[in-house]
């Protein structure tokens, strides 16, 4: 039987060995989350961030500009957040309005309030190495296989997904772990076969259960990033949530696989909380 990586142990471990790190600072951490419209699920992401900011006694500002503001206007935002002195983590919920240029905000997030990883300093030290914030799912996955005893050192690791939230600092972090990367997208020639030689394989597409039984190596290591809202009229709100990957292959045909839901999500908000911890032990340390 397979083991069942889960995301909620890991969660809990993380968050209370952040509660002492708290409880050394001399104010609570302070996370300003910016959430523009009314797309169902940035809603409930932002509710849920909010939620575990008052669970752990972190300090959170939510503030929800017109629908209509312009790229100007959020810089204006961000500025006025990336000068209060209560506030130590900035978070631009995404995606944002059409009219916004997304890159435009979130390079105008100082760098050592960037709470998501996204800002190109940020990045740019993540492709260095060096300690920075980093970004929430992949940050995430990496202590969860650190806390399993899954070492990718030597291994190889293929990520399917690019994206730069979770494909791409994936890779790179894999990378830093001393595996042998490969990282698949859409263009990719014969991805089930590229799948096939994972011995640690993640899916980050968005396409619900696209990994089948056929990509995945007997014993491989599955980690499902996935969150596909599908219709099932058996389901109570005619709905449920769906990973990238056939949830009976990886069941079947690897040695540990993260469940959806309860394997990869909850490990985000976690890190989340974590990175808000440490940016203000930064910004707490510093001689002002
Ligand atoms: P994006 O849409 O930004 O990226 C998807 C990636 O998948 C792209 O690189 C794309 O390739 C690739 N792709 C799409 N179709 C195929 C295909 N048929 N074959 C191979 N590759 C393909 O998504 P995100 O990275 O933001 O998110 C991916 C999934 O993870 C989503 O389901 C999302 O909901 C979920 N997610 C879950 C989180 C969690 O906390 N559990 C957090 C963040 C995301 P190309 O670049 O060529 O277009």
């Amino acid at each position: 039987m397979p083991t069942v990586l889960s995301g909620v142990t890991i969660r809990d471990q993380i968050l209370n060995e952040l509660k002492p790190r708290l409880a050394a600072l001399p104010r609570p951490p302070g996370l300003a989350v910016v959430l523009i419209g009314h797309d169902p699920g940035s809603e409930v992401y932002v509710r849920n961030k909010i939620k575990a900011c008052a669970d752990l006694g972190i300090y959170s500002d939510k503030l929800t500009p017109p629908e209509d503001i312009s790229t100007a206007g959020m810089r204006d935002i961000i500025a006025e957040l990336n000068a209060r002195p209560d506030i130590d983590g900035i978070l631009v919920q995404m995606p944002l309005p059409k009219q916004i240029d997304s890159r435009a905000v979130l390079e105008a997030v100082a760098a050592d309030k960037d709470a998501d990883g996204f800002h190109p300093t940020n990045v740019g030290h993540l492709v260095a190495g060096r300690p920075a914030p980093r970004a929430c799912t992949p940050a995430g996955i990496i202590e969860m296989l650190k806390r399993y005893g899954i070492d990718p050192a030597g291994k190889h690791a293929v990520v399917v997904g690019r994206s730069d939230i979770v494909g791409k600092p994936m890779g790179l972090l894999l990378l830093h772990a001393n595996a042998t990367v490969t990282i698949c997208h859409s263009r990719t020639a014969n991805l089930a076969e590229e799948c096939r030689r994972a011995d640690i394989l993640v899916a980050a597409i968005g396409k619900p259960a696209l990994v089948t039984a056929d990509f995945i190596k007997p014993g491989a290591v599955v980690i499902d990033v996935g969150m596909n809202r599908i219709a099932d009229p058996t389901a109570a709100k005619g709905t449920r949530l769906i990973g990238d990957v056939d949830p009976d292959a990886m069941a079947t045909v690897s040695s540990a696989y993260t469940p959806v839901p309860g394997g990869v999500g909850p490990l985000t908000i976690a890190m989340l909380m974590s990175n808000t911890v440490e940016l203000a032990e930064r910004r707490l340390r510093k001689p002002s």
